[in-house]
């Protein structure tokens, strides 16, 4: 057994979180925490949303928001409590702390989570208290157990979608969330669900992707789901296995719970490195282990009916008109996903003063955020407040792509800086580069280490932090790099990216990337989007045009060297 998991044998996790009240009335240091309850404290806070930071004393928090949809009410909240408890002390630059950011500052993820810095215990109470109000949580935000459930931002506003999906998601989320017979996995457990067709969610790289079908039972054409499971990035990457299963809404529940019984049982729990839920699957196979569901499972499953899904999209930037007459929801572009919590407060009152009662502010899986229901003749007004001239819903193309990680501002896995870097990159972008006019996003993510917090293997342009030894007349130098990938994708041409170049120097990137883009808009076929191109273009030429080498492109050649 390895020593996480003796962890969480000799307490239960969810203990964990009564134990906090505790030592923040006590005001113990991280000595004390853990002289009280041993060195396996800091796994369990995970199970609080708790991530010890690297500068010790402080916490990253995470609050989880199921399928992305807050109420006005709530995304107030968080913004304030954001601004009030996320402070960076003067020790470490309090309100310049961050050259872009300066402190008090939150980071909307990829998984619709909301992650706040430089928490410290004492201040955990204040924190729960004020989300008790409001129905917010922390718990299982982090740790081996069920996460926050995904779904699609525009759920139950837009035209391509089949069903909406949100309640299931919330009941899904509610299973799970403090249930002590399943808050002890092998490994996290990541849950999306959509009933749209373009699949946003990422039905494909979570280990249970549920997604919009129909089926005739009984006489009767019914929408439900179908299942992918086994999905995942970081290392080993893997496409879901989709299963021959036909789910109604009403008992999405019930095969949630029958997936995550047969990973509890079936996980292996020795070897951390390989116990995600993807390596079972691909040990079993789709078939054996659809079978091990069904025999876990309380309902009989009907077999696959129609599948639904037509497409990906990426983000739900702009202004778009929803499917009740009238209004409409803006995407707002927030780069690398951090923005300050005075703002978020602020773009959630804007939500309560321009919409209307069903007014919601939503986070996506590109970091960004949605405003929902805003009457027709509110728009421009929306559209003319401070916060939404930093977050515009009309960016450039590298702006509405970037998507960046922590990185190694608070990550102990962190090789490098993301966050600025990912800001200071995409304006630069979009300043240097002009992409073809029929090209609205550029997908640029970044994570600083070969973890994928910031997904890079789906980008059209991933980058996985590294360190580079320089040599030059003055000796040798480190410095900061990345591994630099090309022609990533989800949705029906999905295909993870390939790594096409390994420790570029930093300073390298945007003059490979000007090259790339120069020879893609010289080359492309019309309607071709940057990764199609990437694909058809052979690697060993890709790294030539990135190093400055105008050789013709040539194309029709096998992807990869
Ligand atoms: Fe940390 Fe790596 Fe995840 Fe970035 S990708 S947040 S550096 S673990």
């Amino acid at each position: 057994m390895n020593t996480v998991e003796q962890h969480k044998q000799e307490k239960h996790p969810l203990d964990v979180v009564d134990d906090v009240y505790d030592y923040a009335d006590e005001e113990l240091s991280f000595e004390e925490i853990e002289e009280r309850a041993g060195g396996g404290e800091w796994e369990r806070l995970k199970w609080a949303g708790m991530y010890a930071q690297k500068q010790e004393g402080y916490f990253m928090i995470r609050t989880k928001v199921p399928g992305g949809k807050l109420t006005p009410e709530q995304a107030e909240v968080i913004g304030e409590v954001t601004d009030d408890l996320a402070v960076a002390p003067e020790e470490y630059g309090g309100e310049e702390q961050n050259e872009l950011w300066g402190d008090a500052y939150l980071d909307i993820t990829t998984r619709q989570d909301i992650q706040k810095h430089w928490i410290r215990v004492e201040d955990v109470p204040e924190m729960w208290d004020r989300y008790d109000e409001v129905g917010l949580t922390t718990v299982q935000g982090c740790g081996d157990s069920a996460r926050n459930v995904l779904g699609c931002p525009a759920a139950g506003l837009d035209d391509h979608e089949c069903f909406n999906a949100q309640p299931v998601i919330e009941a899904v989320s509610d299973f799970f969330t403090e249930n002590r017979e399943y808050a002890n996995l092998p490994r996290k457990f990541k849950i999306t669900i959509t009933g749209c067709a373009h699949d946003c969610a990422q039905s494909q790289i979570n280990d249970v992707g549920l997604v919009p079908a129909k089926k005739e039972i009984d006489g009767e054409s019914l929408y439900g789901f179908h299942a992918r499971v086994g999905g995942g990035l970081s290392d080993g990457p893997r496409m879901g296995s989709e299963l021959d299963v036909f789910i109604r809404p009403e008992d999405a529940v019930e095969f949630c719970r029958a997936v995550a019984q047969t990973f509890k049982e079936l996980g292996d729990r020795n070897n951390r490195g390989v116990c995600r839920m993807r390596y079972l699957v691909e040990q079993m196979g789709a078939e054996k282990f659809e079978e091990a569901v069904r025999d876990r499972c309380t309902i009989d499953l009907p077999t696959g009916g129609q599948n639904l899904t037509v497409g990906y999209q990426s983000d739900h930037v702009g202004v778009h008109e929803q499917k009740q007459d009238g209004l409409n929801y803006v995407g707002f572009n927030v780069i690398a996903g951090r923005m300050g919590g005075d703002e978020f407060a602020e773009a959630a009152r804007a939500a309560e003063t321009y919409g209307t009662e069903d007014a919601s502010v939503r986070l996506a899986t590109d970091q960004n955020f949605l405003i929902t229901h805003i009457p027709d003749e509110n728009v421009d007004d929306l559209l003319a407040e401070p916060f939404a001239q930093e977050y515009s819903p009309d960016p450039g193309a590298f702006s509405r792509g970037a998507v960046g990680c922590t990185g190694n501002e608070f990550c102990n896995y962190a090789i490098i800086e993301t966050k600025k870097r990912t800001k200071r990159w995409a304006r630069e972008l979009d300043d240097r580069i002009d992409v073809p006019d029929d090209i609205e996003s550029i997908r640029m993510h970044m994570s600083g280490c070969s973890a994928s917090c910031a997904q890079p293997q789906i980008a059209d342009i991933g980058f996985r932090g590294e360190t580079v030894k320089l040599e030059d007349e003055d000796g040798d130098d480190i410095v900061e790099g990345m591994d630099f990938g090309l022609g990533g994708s989800l949705g029906a041409d999905n295909e993870f990216l390939d790594w096409v170049e390994s420790a570029v120097p930093a300073d390298a990137v945007i003059p490979a990337l000007e090259q790339l883009f120069e020879a893609y808009s010289a080359d492309r076929d019309d309607g071709e989007e940057f990764y199609e191109w990437c694909r058809g273009v052979d690697n060993g030429q890709l790294r030539s045009i990135m190093q400055g080498a105008d050789a013709p492109v040539a194309r029709g050649v096998a992807h990869g060297d």
